[in-house]
């Protein structure tokens, strides 16, 4: 067979594909566990993990072995019939995360998309808000997908510019702004309060200790909703199985997604109360792949190997690590300002504006030496390789960083 060479992909991609995304020009043929592979052979270190979809590492064995067994057997059913599947997967995440009801959609953004008609209609039939009225409130800098409902709620100029007329019904406060939150909250018309518990897409940003906690009790107070979008931070990936359990929240609803699934299917979730959950009926909501059997598998397969192999302790322990040591690394070099996160979900922060190249030119320097990064904005690099990778592995990565930052000042001076 004729070797496919990286130019040759790329210019495919070029020609033929859509220009929405701004790739590292690496061509990935295989991966296994913490590394992927480029037609050429060369081996990277992930750290990207498909935007934390592949917590549990590339091409699980089990996983996939799940998924072959289950593909073979029936694959789709639509919910016209009852699988033996989906109630297996329901119970699986009420009683992981502890909730009693849980929807099963495909992406992210369906989820959120779901968590919203959720809170609406529960807004309309359970607190009584006039019909047409309701209001969700979002956080400045949230991401919460790209469907054109979501994003009336964003704040991000890229990913709104030229795509209006925009989806009514949304208010915005900033974030970590507990007293413009009261405020909004005071309007009897507000259904839900969605927010992220960290920011991943934006780059990384933690609420302030007892943000998250005050939120939920102002929530309750004036009978809201509090939907919390775990679809980037969930299983895992923040040294805890949610990163609200870090304030020991309990929101009214949880949207999860990405590793959910271990990367190998999209699958997403809300999970909820019966009492919200119970404002669907027949017709009213659906998807046809959502719920689908070999989804169902390989979820529960995939949540099984997180417990399993303490992924979730892992995170928590090596996050600890790699920020201690970035954080020397930033006080050898003005390059660097500082890193933050929680787990295996950090960033690292560049000494320069928003809109510079510098985060994506030492990406280019972390990708010459084997180890796979992007930036989310200009002057932020986000690290979240596998939760599988081990403590020696994790060490190397660093030495691999510290090294392309060095290098790259150097290069620079
Ligand atoms: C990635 C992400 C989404 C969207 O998920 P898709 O599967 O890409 O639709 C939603 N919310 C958060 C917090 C995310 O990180």
């Amino acid at each position: 067979m004729m070797k496919f060479y990286s130019q040759e992909a790329i210019k495919l991609e070029k020609k033929y594909g859509a220009n929405n995304y701004a790739p590292l020009p690496v061509v990935l043929e295989r991966g296994n566990g913490v590394y992927v592979w480029d037609v050429e052979g060369r081996r990277y270190y992930d750290f990207l993990s498909a935007y934390s979809a592949v917590n549990q590492g590339h091409v699980h064995p089990r996983i996939l072995n799940v998924m072959i067994k289950q593909a073979s057997n029936l694959t789709l059913t639509s919910r016209a019939f009852y699988s033996d599947k989906l109630g297996l997967a329901e119970k699986k995440l009420c009683d992981l995360f502890g909730y009693e009801r849980a929807i099963l959609m495909n992406t992210g953004a369906e989820g959120n998309e779901t968590a919203i008609k959720l809170a609406r209609k529960w807004g309309y039939e359970k607190k009584g808000i006039p019909i047409n009225e309701a209001v969700i409130v979002g956080v400045e800098k949230n991401f919460h997908g790209r469907t054109t409902t979501i994003i009336s709620v964003s704040t991000d100029p890229v990913a709104t510019t030229n795509f209006g007329p925009f989806m009514p019904g949304f208010e915005i406060v900033p974030y970590n702004d507990l007293e413009a939150l009261e405020e909004v909250l005071q309007n009897p018309n507000v259904a839900g309060l969605w927010m992220e518990p960290i920011q991943g897409e934006a780059g990384v940003y933690l609420p302030e200790e007892g943000y998250l906690r005050k939120a939920q009790e102002l929530c309750h107070r004036y009978n809201v909703l509090f939907m919390v979008d775990e679809v980037q931070t969930g299983v895992g990936r923040t040294g805890k199985l949610l990163a609200s359990d870090y304030e020991e929240i309990k929101p009214d609803m949880i949207i999860l997604g990405k590793a959910i699934s271990g990367g190998f299917y999209p699958v997403s979730a809300v999970l909820t109360s019966s009492e919200v959950m119970d404002v669907f009926q027949p017709g009213q909501h659906g998807s046809t792949y959502g719920g689908n059997p070999l989804g169902c598998a390989v979820m529960m397969e995939a949540l099984d190997v997180l417990i399993d192999e303490k992924l979730t302790e892992n995170a928590y322990v090596l996050g600890k690590i790699f920020r201690e040591r970035m954080s020397q690394l930033c006080d050898k070099t003005d390059l660097l300002i500082g890193v933050r996160g929680k787990g295996l979900l950090n960033a690292l922060l560049v000494n320069d504006s928003e809109d510079s190249s510098t985060a994506t030119l030492i990406c280019y320097e972390l990708m010459k030496n084997g180890l796979l990064a992007k930036p989310t904005h200009g002057n932020i690099i986000r690290f979240a390789p596998p939760l599988v990778i081990t403590e020696k592995q994790i060490e190397k990565c660093m030495d691999i960083i510290e090294d392309a930052v060095l290098n790259f000042e150097l290069a620079e001076a």
